[in-house]
């Protein structure tokens, strides 16, 4: 049985009552083409799902129409884009505004030009993916069916539920709660406490709503106001070192960090990464990365970052989760860096990967509703709570825009707040059309943030309009803040050259700049290497990086080669003498499922 079929299958168990199969729709008005479609999904898929094949554009809009009197789900709309009558787009538009959780999917002819119809419908955000006929194989057919069928069936969130999480909706531990889970990945069904399912799970475990968030695992498990580390812990994770001496220390598992465990541990470097929550970093809350190499449909920066996760595990990272470092100690032969916990490990070479935060708002009452309606970074698990309601992102970038565009998917309105009279300078092109081809979102230039209301949770905001000089209340159900960060670099020792908190790396590095950050070496500092000899930096908080995953991956990887040279230079081999002989010693214990 498929992945995709066990999902479907555990979905129906879970609901507790047998339901009609979800419905693949295909549509093209060449019949050959229908029906050959249709035969070849029937036979790979036809256990699971219910194949139903139209040809002209009235008779499918009319079939699609009865599917959603009887509530049928429909998981994929495959629409030719050559439709008689109506365009494969048009089509695709009215078939979703009736199904609006099926998976939109254009097939098109073989043509690879720029002016490709697909090109525009998903620069439009108007398919989710295409299909191209004819195709030449049933298993490309099939395994590219497979993988659209995965994305909705995790959209529908079916599966096993690994957790039942107790709480309020509008409680901030019960979102940080949410938020942790969803960035770990792990399956979890949420329940009102004040739900008629809430109380019985409570009453079963002899608990009330005195104090929530409460966590009950499959087993039986259960937390009542757990910490992050316990939630990591009780899902697997290692929250704690057992190697106090090692080759590379990576500090960060973002796009950067992950991706310099992969290739330090592929290549026979013991290696430690420390994360501060869990893996992912900024990546991992970015709901669609349509930037990133190889993946033409995008791909979500979650999953690609537990991909990178699993990866480094699986060459024999050591992956270590809730921990923040909080220094770092240069010593004559090795480089040292302490834990929160009051541990200290002992490397080689470190590769510094801490990313950045988000920037604040600074508006006290906001601040006071954050996780109660106001969210910093992208939305995630809070997205699909938004249905039908109105709400406000602030911010002009690139990842202010993906956020809105998510939301607009489930939010009735979004509306966009931006200082500055344009989105030009700050967005990209694909992105500001994107928005503009969004019925439902809307942009509000020269506007800003001067307050929110709400008691428990965000009601309203008062926006100030500076053309106007007015100031307005509106209604809001949450503000999504993006409006750039900070390294997060503080931790650093000032031997570290930092510039407006960003590492210097290579050239960047002042060689005879002032005391206590003068380049100790006769010979230049390496491309990525900071001011301190083997303490590298990578991805966002290095000075002068791109800010995107794609060059925060590149630098990870690039850092491990660089690590290599250091580790031949002169002024390492001392360090390596002594760190090796203790390697030896290193017990390796067994690795815990990372994430
Ligand atoms: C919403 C959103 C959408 C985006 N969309 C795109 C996109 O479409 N395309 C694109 O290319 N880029 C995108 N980006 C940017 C991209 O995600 C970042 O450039 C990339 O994640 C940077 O990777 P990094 O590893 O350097 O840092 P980060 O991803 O910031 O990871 C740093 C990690 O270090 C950890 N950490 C910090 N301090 C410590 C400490 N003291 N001890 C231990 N761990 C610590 C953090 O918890 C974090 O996990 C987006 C960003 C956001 C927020």
């Amino acid at each position: 049985m498929s992945a995709t079929s066990a999902a479907v299958a555990r979905w129906r168990v879970a609901e507790g009552k047998p339901t009609s199969p979800p419905v693949l729709f295909v549509i093209d008005d060449d019949t050959g083409v229908m029906t050959a479609l249709r035969d070849d999904l029937s036979r790979r898929f036809g256990r699971d799902f219910r194949v139903v094949a139209e040809s002209s554009a009235a008779a499918g809009l009319a079939v699609l129409r009865g599917l959603a009197d009887e509530h049928a789900r429909v998981a994929l709309l495959i629409v030719d884009h050559g439709l008689s009558g109506m365009a494969g787009v048009d089509f695709l538009a009215r078939a979703h505004a009736m199904h609006p959780l099926a998976k939109r999917v254009l097939l098109v002819e073989r043509d690879y030009s720029a002016d490709s119809p697909v090109v525009r419908a998903m620069t439009l955000g108007q398919a989710d993916y295409h299909l191209t006929k004819p195709w030449m194989l049933e298993q490309d057919l099939y395994r590219e069916i497979s993988e659209f069928l995965a994305d909705w069936a995790t959209d529908q969130q079916a599966g096993f539920e690994l957790f039942h999480v107790i709480g309020r909706l509008q409680d901030r531990g019960t979102h940080q709660l949410r938020e942790l889970l969803a960035r770990f990945n792990e399956p979890f069904r949420f329940y009102d406490a004040d739900s008629e399912q809430g109380r019985r799970l409570l009453q079963g475990k002899g608990l009330d709503a005195s104090r929530l968030p409460v966590v009950i695992r499959h087993d039986g498990y259960t937390m009542v106001g757990p910490t992050p580390t316990q939630i990591i812990e009780a899902t697997g994770g290692t929250v704690s070192s057992d190697v106090d001496e090692c080759d590379v220390v990576i500090v960060g598992a973002g796009p950067a960090g992950l991706t310099a465990a992969v290739y330090a541990a592929s290549e026979g470097l013991q290696t430690v990464v420390l994360e501060e929550t869990v893996s992912g970093g900024q990546a991992g809350n970015s709901p669609m990365i349509r930037n990133y190499p190889g993946f033409a449909h995008g791909v979500s920066g979650h999953d690609l970052t537990r991909r990178a996760c699993e990866q480094a595990w699986m060459f024999g990272a050591h992956m270590v989760f809730s921990q923040p470092v909080v220094g770092l100690e240069c010593q004559a032969t090795e480089r040292v860096v302490y834990l929160a916990d009051g541990h200290r490990i002992a490397a080689r070479a470190i590769i510094v990967a801490t990313g950045i935060a988000w920037r604040r708002l600074g508006v006290a009452r906001l601040e006071a509703l954050v996780g109660a309606g106001v969210f910093y970074g992208a939305a995630g698990s809070e997205t699909r709570a938004m249905e039908g309601r109105d709400v406000h992102v602030v911010g002009a970038g690139n990842s202010a825009g993906q956020t809105a565009l998510h939301l607009a998917r489930y939010a009735r309105q979004v509306t966009m707040l931006v200082r500055r009279d344009s989105l030009a300078q700050t967005m990209s092109d694909y992105l500001i059309r994107e928005i503009e081809a969004t019925g439902n979102i809307t942009v509000r230039l020269h506007t800003e943030v001067r307050d929110g209301h709400g008691d428990d949770h965000l009601e309203a905001l008062t926006l100030y309009d500076k053309l106007d000089d007015q100031s307005e209340q509106v209604p809001t159900a949450a503000l999504f803040v993006l409006i750039g960060g900070e390294p997060l670099t503080q931790w650093l020792p000032d031997t570290v050259q930092l510039k407006w908190g960003y590492i210097l790396t290579g050239r960047d590095v002042v060689r005879d700049g002032s005391h206590p950050s003068r380049w100790p070496l006769d010979r230049a500092p390496l491309p990525l290497e900071t001011s301190v000899p083997g303490v590298f930096a990578v991805g966002d908080a290095r000075y002068r990086s791109i800010k995107r995953v794609a060059s925060a991956v590149g630098d990870g990887a690039t850092a491990v080669r660089l690590v290599h040279e250091y580790l031949c230079t002169e002024d390492a081999t001392e360090a390596g003498r002594n760190l090796q002989v203790l390697h030896r010693h290193c017990t390796s214990s067994p690795h815990q499922p990372a994430h």
